[in-house]
């Protein structure tokens, strides 16, 4: 199936923790389940006529039952439905086509009409820029080869964004409809890849256009949501029972920190509920980017939530690559890479904390 492959990206198909954590991403990989997009297609809703509110009560409510439905055709007690032309899916892009129209996408809530070509802290507006989309091989095992693809424009400002050109708009991309974009993810499914990695600077921007994109894929592909996890609340709601994966950054471990380094005021609050509403309804892979002298007030606090609210079974991302990039040099701790004993304490807590399941 694979044309080639990292030897780790083998080797994690006998992990048992990895398996475990990620089970219905690995069935999907080896199309022995579908993905949540497929069966969203097939979850009939006659939204027709309903005005704004009442078009998310009833997304609200059906989330639970598709939930039912999704568990009954992965136990294989129910068959799939047909493809309905009113479908859950096509919910979710409605609504998000009006949170387009006051964007919310992020905590920030700007406000813009971006259909109208508005822009606010992000600068993006309606259409979708690509800086580049390629087979990834860098990414964690379970998820190599990933067709991934970097859309221009960040919800946050990471004064040492290895991302920069990309999030800072440095670069201008290149303009794709969503349907294009879904011809390209069916033929890096044909070649062998294992997911479709939405990321940025932050794929959340562009929410509205990334379920369009899943509804014009044809093949059974996984999706993977790769994100600064600063999302807001109709995001959340949005991303339930579509995303596949869940990977998430989870940055700082204190909001100090947080807008000092990321303008990224309620960080904690954010960051912390969105990871709660991830395991619910998706699979999960957390990363952190370990930052020199952030031990103790970030990578510490981090963990020890994620072991006491998530589960010491959390699939955790311990990233120890940190290097000064574009603005680093103005923050005085940020200006160097990480020292060994920095390294070492992190294993040290992570495996203090009780995670069982993380990798560096
Ligand atoms: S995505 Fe966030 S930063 Fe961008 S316009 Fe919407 S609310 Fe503002």
């Amino acid at each position: 199936m694979f044309r080639e492959l990292r030897p780790d990206s083998i080797a994690v198909l006998y992990d048992k923790k990895c398996r475990a954590s990620l089970s219905r991403y690995f069935d999907i990989v080896f199309d022995k389940r579908l993905a949540r997009f497929k069966l969203l297609k097939t979850f009939f809703v006659d939204f027709q006529g309903m005005n704004n509110a009442e078009m998310w009560r009833a997304h609200n409510n059906l989330i639970e039952d598709f939930r039912d439905y999704l568990e009954e055709v992965d136990s294989g007690a129910k068959e799939p439905c047909e493809v309905t032309k009113s479908n859950l899916l096509g919910l979710k892009i409605e609504l998000a086509k009006r949170v387009l129209e006051r964007c919310a996408f992020c905590t920030r809530a700007c406000s813009v009409n971006r259909l109208k070509g508005e822009t606010k802290y992000c600068r993006c507006d309606a259409s979708f820029p690509v800086s580049t989309m390629f087979d990834h091989y860098g990414e964690e095992p379970e998820l190599v080869p990933s067709f991934t693809i970097f859309t221009l424009g960040c919800t946050m400002r990471c004064l040492h964004c290895q991302n920069w050109t990309i999030s800072q708009w440095y670069e201008s991309g290149a303009l794709y409809e969503p349907e294009d974009v879904a011809k390209g993810v069916d033929v890096a499914r044909v070649r062998g890849c294992r997911n479709l990695n939405m990321v940025g600077g932050d794929p959340t921007p562009y929410l509205y256009h990334w379920l369009r994109i899943s509804n014009s894929i044809k093949e059974n592909i996984a999706t993977v949501w790769n994100s600064n996890s600063y999302y807001s609340h109709p995001s959340l709601r949005l991303l339930a029972e579509w995303a596949d994966i869940y990977l998430l950054d989870f940055k700082y471990g204190n909001n100090d920190c947080a807008v000092r380094i990321s303008d990224a005021p309620g960080y904690w609050e954010a960051c912390t509920r969105n990871h709660l509403v991830a395991k619910e309804h998706g699979e999960l892979i957390i990363r952190i980017l370990v930052l020199p002298n952030h031990i103790e007030c970030c990578f510490k606090p981090i963990v020890e939530w994620i072991s006491k609210n998530l589960g010491r079974e959390t699939r955790v991302n311990v990233m120890w690559q940190y290097s000064p990039h574009w603005r680093a040099d103005e923050v005085p701790e940020l200006r160097r890479r990480l020292n060994r004993e920095e390294m070492e304490k992190s294993i040290h807590i992570a495996k203090e904390v009780g995670l069982e399941n993380f990798i560096t």
